[in-house]
């Protein structure tokens, strides 16, 4: 029997243990105070080295092993939503309005109970293994990018995270490799006309013509710019120029959601809307504010990273498929880390494949079933120690 699946086992009510307490003590992004402080408490009494306030509310520890090798960072995200949980279970969100509606509770749990069990693994380790517990994922711009300014990636090879995923049967997991989620912008366009009678448009500068005319340009982007091959999604979500109905109006505002998979797109679609918003208020003779929001990059796994967290996962006790998941519109700032390490992101299945309905993420009745948490320990545990020279084979009895 492999050791370290033996060792996760062993360590199931802990994990069990902790995530259900932190879910009934959910914080807001950036708020995180209490749950960072039990985290550093916990490698603190273990005596793994950590580092606290790691670009904000992040902690990172650090576990060395015995000989040199290389450095993989595994990452879990610890924030909850402002949502107020209906869930019906013994161990609620004791904090009126915040929930842990997206499993974070869970990534945390595994991966605290996961550097326990590399800790006790430390002497026979060629390399090191840095846990990444990052504040902030849900909410732009997010903890990924300050704790990266603060060091969280120094020295790391490889970097793996997984998401807990709570519409998938438990023992399902699931990889892509390339471009897996979405970067997901905001744009705001105002558009500064002159108001005036509606019975004398020729002394005024129609602002509300103008904005027509924008959301129909607009939709040249995708279908004349974009390659064909690549995918983009220009919504234009929101249109206002409130107004009597005999005025012309002299401000118009629309604003919307920019969806890609690759920053070139990306790039090329905010140059073009720039172009185009530029160009059409010339024409008609407004003014214009544009602001383009960038929310999280794309997040890109890396081929190499991916290949092996799919063969690990095949191997794993308790999976019963792995399968390429398709791209998702959501976003992630797991993305982040890619953009500086290669690695790789997996979904693990956290629905209890007898359940016949189960509420998506960020729902008031989010719930994941448990026993996704030790897949996920040895998800994550395999892929690092099979970069680390680890022999999984029992030598517990020859010592
Ligand atoms: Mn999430």
């Amino acid at each position: 029997m492999n050791r370290f699946y033996e060792l996760i086992d062993q360590h199931y009510e802990e994990m069990v243990e902790i995530r259900r307490y932190l879910h009934q003590y959910p914080e807001l992004s950036f708020e995180e105070v209490e749950t960072s402080a039990y985290i550093a408490e916990y490698y603190e009494k273990l005596g793994i080295p950590y580092r606290k306030n790691v670009g904000g509310n992040g902690v990172v520890a650090t576990i060395k092993g015995k000989k040199p090798g290389k450095t993989v960072a595994l990452r879990a995200d610890f924030d909850a939503l402002p949502i107020k949980e209906e869930a019906d279970v013994p161990f609620r969100s004791k904090n009126d309005g915040v929930m842990h509606a997206c499993g974070h509770d869970g990534h945390t749990a595994t991966l605290l109970v996961l550097g326990k069990v590399l800790n006790q693994l430390k002497d026979e380790l060629e390399g090191n293994v840095v846990l990444i517990h990052q504040h902030a994922e849900e909410l732009v711009p997010g903890g990924a990018i300050s704790m990266i300014e603060d060091g969280c990636l120094d020295g790391v090879d490889y970097i793996y995270g997984v998401h807990l995923w709570a519409t998938d049967n438990v023992g399902e997991v699931y990889y892509r490799e390339g471009p897996f989620m979405a970067a997901a912008d905001q744009f705001q366009i105002k558009i500064v006309g002159k108001g005036g009678h509606g019975a004398q448009p020729h002394l005024t500068r129609d602002s509300i013509l103008t904005a027509s005319q924008l959301v129909v340009a607009l939709q040249q982007v995708v279908s004349r710019n974009v390659d064909p091959l690549e995918s983009a999604v220009l919504s234009v979500g929101n249109f206002v120029a409130n107004n009597a109905f005999n005025v012309i109006a002299d401000t118009a505002q629309l604003s919307g959601t920019v969806r890609t998979f690759k920053e070139s797109v990306r790039e090329k679609v905010i140059a073009r809307m720039e172009e185009i918003v530029k160009g059409i208020c010339m024409s008609c003779g407004t003014d214009y504010e544009f602001n383009y929001t960038r929310g999280y990059p794309p997040l890109v796994n890396h081929k190499e990273q991916t290949e092996h967290l799919k063969e690990v996962a095949s191997r794993i006790p308790g999976v019963l498929g792995v399968s390429e998941k398709a791209a998702q519109m959501g976003g992630e700032d797991f993305g982040y880390f890619l953009q500086h390490v290669p690695g790789s992101f997996a979904f693990v299945g956290a629905k209890d494949p007898d359940a016949s309905d189960v509420a998506p993420h960020h729902h008031p009745k989010f719930m994941i079933d448990e026993r996704s948490l030790p897949i996920a320990a040895k998800l994550l545990g395999e892929a690092t120690l099979s970069h680390l020279n680890f022999s999984v084979d029992s030598k517990v009895e020859s010592k």
